[in-house]
């Protein structure tokens, strides 16, 4: 299912340019339109979820592929020195597109606690 009012389900769809990197599995892969490190990509389900607070037992496998996924990506873009996961749900915690997505960031050092 798609939101006709969603920036990535546009993307998803191609109605929407991005920079697209990968597919795979219902995911899609894009590079982010403001870096936050030399490598950063998004990777969404193809199918519109709102938030990781809207996953649910159905979602199992689409999350297991998606870390799958980033993992194949992370050796594609040779982070094997170290890569970050993120994921923003809901607004206190920055989300500000709401359709699921998995930051992946790579190719600098990283802080600890995240801002
Ligand atoms: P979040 O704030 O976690 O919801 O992340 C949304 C991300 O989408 C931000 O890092 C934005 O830079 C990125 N973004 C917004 N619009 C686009 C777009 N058209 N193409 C690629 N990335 C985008």
């Amino acid at each position: 299912m798609s939101d006709g009012g969603c920036l990535f389900c546009r993307i998803a769809k191609r109605t929407v340019p991005s920079d697209i990197v990968g597919e795979a599995d219902g995911l899609l892969a894009f590079r982010d339109i403001h870096p936050q490190a030399p490598t950063h990509l998004l990777i969404i389900p193809t199918e519109h979820v709102p938030s990781l607070a809207d996953v649910s037992g159905a979602h199992t496998t689409l999350l297991g592929n998606a870390m799958q996924f980033a993992n194949r990506l992370a050796r594609q873009y040779q982070l094997g020195s170290g890569y970050r996961i993120v994921v923003n749900s809901g607004a206190q915690a920055g989300q500000s597109v709401w359709h699921l997505h998995f930051h992946l960031l790579g190719g600098r050092a990283f802080q600890w606690p995240p801002g």
